[in-house]
């Protein structure tokens, strides 16, 4: 995700740190960089305009206490962050509920952009907080939209009102009106009506979606922006806005090459928030939008908190529990451990993208390795530990050779990815043991931002960066005697 601008805002940053006391000049220089980063990222220019005066005001107005800072590139960091934040919207901003049922949520946005796609993750996305989601079909318009809908209700149980067969027969506004009622009579708390969309915004279509509007006065009116096109998503959200309103943005492809210019413009251009993210073709790929997590990702520092949900929904609270009381007690993780760990990390969906949400996965090296990693690892380690008997997996120590030959003919792999696996198993396990006794350290440039924790039970997959995970530091450090220095290492 937005990986150029990404890696842009990263190198602007390294050699911002490497000049310790900061000088106007040096604030000009990482503000032209950042102005080409944004432009580059195809970035509004009002936007980019005011993001550059707003950080050049902001660092002039204490660039002296900047300097009294033991990091003073930290502390302009920190503005670019906040910037960033605000350029996102500041705070995620969600579904406002109707106070008397049901909630009217009324979809719009170009043909392609995602909208039908988008129907579904949403309607799942209520239904797991509990709620009772209606879909209507008013897209009457585009070939084959209402039985897409019909298909993707059913694969996400939520029923849906189509009572029309589309591909140009029918009334959109009819519909949908009558499928507000019908939510009403069935006790739905929430309805989402699917609205045609058009190659472009045009007269046709902005009058049509006023007349469903006006029908059906929705609590939320959202519109669906393809990120990937970039600057005209951003333009013809504006006329959209101008001739029919919305009160919230939702963001799809956000898994592609965007290169992030919607994204950073469209709240600045339009005043209204991006509330959803759409991140891939499954239904599970959507989530509220943060701001601050955005921001995160784009400064290189990852996106723990997503992470470490996804994490806790994808874990039973039992495995949970249980792995954090091993953990808490000194007892040893075990291959079972590691099974249950492997089959939550298949539920959490693509590693890849799940790795991504890591610290510094933008960077060089780690980004390679993301790029190269096999997501049917998981799938064969699972296998080789499959085979292992339970002794074998409470105790690989008893793992001789005839063990390990009999385990690799059983998954259908080779002896050495037996090997391999249980030599890593091990190191694992020793870098548990060491954080625990609080003498472990995280591999190297994985670092958790402050504040952060890896979720409970949670390691590295098989396959990923594993050059850190042996290098437990045992050694103590030689400390400065510089207090304020010594302060920054502990
Ligand atoms: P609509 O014309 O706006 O209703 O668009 P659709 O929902 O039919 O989506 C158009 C295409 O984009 C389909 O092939 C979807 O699978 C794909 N798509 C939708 N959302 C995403 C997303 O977030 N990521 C990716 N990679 N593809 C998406």
């Amino acid at each position: 995700m937005f990986e150029s601008l990404s890696a842009k805002f990263q190198d602007a940053f390294a050699s911002l740190r490497s000049k310790g006391r900061l000088k106007p000049g040096d604030i000009d220089e990482i503000a032209s960089e950042i102005r080409s980063a944004l432009l580059d990222s195809d970035v509004a220019l009002s936007v980019v305009d005011f993001f550059i005066d707003q950080l050049k005001s902001r660092t002039d107005e204490v660039l002296g206490d900047l300097n009294k800072s033991t990091n003073p590139a930290n502390a302009v960091f920190e503005i670019v962050n906040s910037l960033l934040i605000e350029i996102l919207g500041g705070s995620a901003r969600r579904i406002r509920l109707a106070k008397k049922p049901p909630t009217v949520i009324l979809l719009t946005g170009l043909q392609g952009a995602g909208k039908t796609s988008l129907v579904g993750k949403l309607a799942n996305y209520l239904k797991a907080q509990g709620n009772t989601p209606l879909l209507v079909a008013s897209d009457l318009q585009r070939p084959n939209a209402v039985t897409q809908l019909q298909v993707v209700g059913e694969s996400i149980g939520v029923p849906v009102f189509a009572p029309e067969p589309g591909n140009g027969v029918g009334d959109p506004v009819k519909v949908a009106k009558a499928g507000v009622k019908f939510a009403e009579d069935k006790l739905h708390n929430i309805v989402i009506v699917d609205t045609a969309g058009r190659l472009g915004v045009d007269a046709q279509l902005m009058e049509q979606a006023k007349q469903i509007r006006d029908a059906v006065s929705p609590d939320e009116v959202l519109y669906v922006v393809d990120a990937m096109v970039g600057q005209d998503a951003v333009r013809t959200a504006q006329a959209f806005f101008e001739g029919v309103g919305f009160d919230a943005i939702v963001l799809t492809k956000l898994d592609g090459d965007a290169r992030g210019g919607a994204a950073l413009s469209i709240t600045q251009v339009t005043g209204k928030p991006i509330m959803f993210a759409a991140t891939g073709e499954n239904v599970t790929d959507f989530d509220l939008f943060h701001p601050d997590r955005m921001a995160s990702r784009i400064l290189g520092l990852g996106d723990i908190q997503t992470l470490a949900e996804q994490a806790k929904g994808a874990f039973d609270s039992d495995t949970a529990a249980k792995l954090e009381d091993k953990f808490a007690s000194g007892e040893d993780f075990t291959l079972d451990d590691f099974l249950a760990q492997l089959e939550a990390m298949k539920k959490m969906g693509s590693m890849t993208k799940l790795l991504g949400m890591i610290p510094g996965a933008n960077s060089g090296a780690m980004k390679k390795q993301l790029e190269q990693f096999d997501e049917g690892e998981l799938v064969k380690t699972q296998s080789i530990v499959q085979s292992m008997t339970p002794l074998e997996r409470n105790d690989p120590k008893v793992l001789n050779g005839s063990r390990r030959l009999r385990i690799a003919n059983g998954s259908g792999r080779q002896v050495s990815d037996v090997n391999s696996l249980v030599d890593r198993f091990t190191q694992a396990q020793k870098v548990m043991k060491q954080m625990r006794s609080g003498k472990g350290a995280m591999p190297p440039g994985m670092q958790m931002p402050p504040g952060m924790q890896m979720p409970p039970g949670m390691q590295m997959p098989p396959g990923m960066p594993q050059q850190g995970a042996a290098k437990v530091v045992n050694k103590k450090k030689s400390r400065s005697g510089n207090p304020a220095k010594r302060a920054l290492e502990s």
